[in-house]
């Protein structure tokens, strides 16, 4: 809960930096246009001393007035790409670096705009979504037309070129905003995990202290039984509450080195122990294990060990652990009378072990979750089937130990089958 108190602080945080900033920047754009007002400000003043006082660029610019009315003889009709160059240095000039970054046109028309008598190839009149400033030029140019003449110039990109003026604020902070809310994803993805860890783990330990203090009851309750008997002289009696306090003692055990097997098999140390072992020999072992077992439910296993080799390097005692748990998981969770059948064939370098049952099946949803350790399918709040969610997490473990996978198919009330592949040298 204080996690997500914190996660929440962390989040609101996060909006208001994205907020500040974004004020910050609308603050800078603001700035930035009112210098570039300035400067373009600047600029035309010098156009118009240019053109309004007496020198080369306003004699041609009246020339090229005239020419409305006067066509333009040789050589003289080189005379517009020569005042457009000269207003082009002029700009540059005054521009310096930025006339590079800035994209921008300029014409020279009359005051209603009608009639152009200069202007570059990429300007566009009448734009109003462009930037464009005026400046009327009158005087002396302003008899040859018979107009205000009116110098336009007009900037292309204005966003971008106020935006890459202030790059060196934008970039960092994009960049750091995006690193925060990548801190933040990564946050509330391990505080998810973290909590369905613990509701796992506390599951576990409520399993595992229910299966052991039932046993534990028991030693304590036949410990006194025994000094009864002794105290009645009934030795018989004290031999059989012995060994029946044997039995729950291994019991606990069993429990016990489930937990710890799992514990040292993640441990960094841990070494496989393997020798060239028989598939084959060890499912028929595994199998007539539980045949008692499969009898007094009624069920049946049927075997088609087809491999022609059936020999691979494998820890022996892990491996027949292996399927042991997965014939356990068959009988465990069946659908009436247990029915498995496992086969085994030849696969690439490998073989593969496949242990197939008609039980109740794995809801797709779950078909991932339950290798992870502790985990369980969901069954309500009371599961029927007693376990703790470590059998197939183990199997995994080991598979995965021996540079084998396992893969699960299974359909809810169809059964289930898994497919483990080892290599065979
Ligand atoms: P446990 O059996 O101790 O709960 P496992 O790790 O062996 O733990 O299995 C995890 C879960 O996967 C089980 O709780 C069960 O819900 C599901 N499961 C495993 N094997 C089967 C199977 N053969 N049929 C149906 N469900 C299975």
């Amino acid at each position: 809960m204080k996690n997500w108190i914190i996660v929440g602080i962390v989040f609101i945080s996060l909006i208001g930096l994205v907020l500040v900033q974004y004020h910050y920047l609308r603050a800078g754009l603001l700035l930035e246009r009112s210098r570039l007002d300035q400067r373009i400000g600047y600029v035309l003043d010098e156009v118009y001393l240019k053109l309004a006082r007496q020198g080369a660029v306003r004699d041609m610019a009246m020339r090229v007035m005239f020419s409305e009315q006067e066509p333009l003889a040789s050589p003289e009709y080189l005379l517009p790409e020569k005042l457009e160059d000269s207003i082009q240095l002029l700009i540059r000039s005054f521009l310096a670096g930025d006339s590079v970054r800035m994209d921008y046109a300029f014409a020279l028309t009359d005051e209603t705009g009608d009639q152009t008598f200069l202007k570059t190839d990429n300007y566009t009149s009448g734009a109003e979504n462009e930037l464009t400033y005026q400046r009327k030029v009158e005087g002396l140019l302003s008899g040859a037309c018979g107009c205000i003449p009116t110098f336009h110039l007009q900037i292309k990109n204005t966003v971008n070129y106020l935006l890459g003026r202030l790059a060196y604020l934008v970039v960092p902070s994009v960049l750091f905003i995006l690193l925060l809310a990548g801190c933040l994803g990564l946050l509330i993805y391990y505080l998810n995990r973290q909590q369905r860890l613990d509701a796992v783990k506390n599951d576990f330990i409520n399993n595992l202290t229910h299966e052991l203090k039932t046993p534990v009851f028991s030693i304590g309750m036949l410990s006194r039984m025994i000094r009864g008997a002794v105290d009645e002289g009934q030795p018989e009696k004290v031999l059989e509450y012995a060994s029946l306090i044997e039995q729950e003692n291994r019991l606990v055990k069993d429990h016990v080195d489930r937990v710890l097997e799992l514990a040292t098999l993640e441990g960094p140390s841990y070494q496989m122990e393997k020798s060239p072992t028989d598939l084959h020999s060890l499912v028929e072992e595994a199998a007539r294990a539980l045949q008692p077992q499969l009898q007094s439910l009624e069920g049946e296993m049927v075997l088609e060990l087809d491999a022609e080799d059936s020999m691979l390097p494998a820890d022996r005692t892990h491996l027949r652990n292996v399927i042991l748990n997965l014939l356990d998981n068959a009988i465990k969770y069946r659908n009436g009378p247990p029915q498995i059948h496992i086969t085994t064939r030849r696969e690439g370098r490998g073989l593969i072990l496949s242990v197939a049952d008609r039980g109740i099946g794995i809801p797709g949803a779950h078909h991932h979750k339950v290798f992870e350790k502790f985990y369980r399918v969901p069954a309500g709040d009371l599961h029927e089937v007693k376990g703790f969610g470590l059998g197939l997490s183990y199997v995994q473990q080991i598979v995965r130990a021996h540079q084998g996978h396992i893969q699960l198919w299974s359909r809810v009330g169809e059964g289930t089958r898994f497919d483990i592949w080892l290599p065979a040298a």
